[in-house]
């Protein structure tokens, strides 16, 4: 199975090559405002409508966009040509709005096809630009057809070059294994045999760090040095916030990929319970959503099955033993009792049984009755 994989890497342009780069990104929102701008003035009343100018003719225009790379502004071009078509398709499922006009504040990025670009071991070369060094923490497999890059800034000035290759993908080898999973707030992952991911504290940590950093952003001068500077320090914690996330997802999801080949979770609505203020904060910690995806995706790379069981489901009440449900049971009762067959288990453990038997059952695997067990909490 081939798949499209990017790998990002994290750039150090020289002060010159920053100028560059700066006026690449401006140039290539120049194109997408054009486009956006001859969009908004379609008139269906007129029989004679204007036409964009291609990017050829923008750069006949303004004789300072031939400083940067053709090829970014022909991509620019193509991606609202993309975006044209969908917002015209009559299959379209989702809802999409008209396009909007990009500045200073938005994504600072380019893309390039892979003719103008060549990934060394240190460095990249980017088309007008020339060498820029780079820090390769991540290897390219060997073998992978090079897409394109995508070349960006983001809020902290930080520069980035997000590979993108096509690359064949080895499953990974068969365990046997097979787990359920509960999601909780108090621990982020339970399985009913026993695998365990506490909660990160270090995101409660950063939001400490946020909001201090934001308390003394609020009291700067509007427009003054300072301000700018503890805006800068805000989106760094944001920043901060987001890889801490992401490595914590990448390790957890590797793990369970790597030694189960059947994982059950519940689908839990993430949204609604967001609503909830109380639960909000410790629920974005937690990045349900954001592992979810993860997960997914890296099941389907590798060969292995990941089963959502329906949030409706009581995964928390039933009695994983003989399925008699518990009405009655709160959110603080740690250990389900069960008043029929005597099961007593920790509830975490109980609801992760009850999930892999659900999913288990809805994806019509073969389900073993002999997976009835006492256990002690
Ligand atoms: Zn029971």
């Amino acid at each position: 199975m081939t798949t499209l994989k990017a790998f990002k890497y994290r750039l150090y342009p020289t002060k010159q090559q920053q100028v560059l780069l700066n006026k690449t990104f401006g140039c290539v929102r120049v194109v997408w405002n054009h486009n956006v701008e001859v969009f908004n003035q379609y008139d269906k009343n007129i029989a004679e409508q204007q036409n964009p100018l291609t990017s050829t003719q923008l750069r006949q225009k303004f004789e300072w966009m031939n400083e940067v790379s053709a090829a970014a502004l022909q991509q620019k071009e193509m991606d609202f040509k993309a975006f044209k078509k969908n917002y015209f398709s009559k299959t379209r499922k989702k809802k999409i709005g008209r396009p909007s006009f990009k500045n200073r504040d938005s994504r600072q990025s380019y893309r390039l096809p892979n003719q103008k670009f060549t990934l060394n071991q240190n460095s990249i070369r980017l088309e007008k630009i020339g060498k820029v060094k780079l820090v390769r923490d991540r290897a390219v497999p060997d073998c992978c057809k090079f897409m394109s890059v995508t070349v960006s800034k983001n809020s902290c000035h930080q520069f980035f070059a997000s590979v993108l290759v096509e690359l064949e993908i080895t499953q990974k080898p068969k365990t046997g294994q097979k787990i359920g999973l509960d999601i909780g707030l108090k621990t982020f992952l339970t399985g009913n045999d026993g695998f365990i991911i506490e909660n990160p504290k270090f995101f409660r940590e950063s939001q400490a760090k946020l909001k201090l950093a934001q308390r003394l952003f609020s009291r700067k001068v509007k427009g003054s040095v300072r301000r700018k500077k503890a805006k800068l320090k805000v989106a760094r914690i944001h920043n901060d916030i987001a890889n801490q996330r992401k490595t914590f997802i990448q390790q957890i999801t590797s793990q369970l990929i790597d030694s189960y080949d059947f994982i059950a979770i519940e689908d839990l609505n993430v949204a609604g319970m967001v609503k909830n203020r109380k639960l909000a904060k410790s629920i974005s910690d937690a990045a349900f959503s954001e592992f979810y995806a993860t997960l997914s995706y890296k099941a389907a790379w590798y060969g292995k099955e990941v089963v959502k069981v329906d949030r409706w489901f009581a995964s928390s009440k039933t009695c994983s033993c003989c399925g008699w449900k518990n009405e009655n049971l709160t959110l603080s009762d740690r250990v389900f009792n069960c008043s029929i067959c005597g099961l007593s288990k920790n509830r975490d453990l109980n609801a992760s049984e009850n999930i892999l038997k659900e999913a288990l059952r809805v994806s019509s695997a073969i389900r073993t009755p002999s997976e009835c067990q006492t256990e002690i909490a």
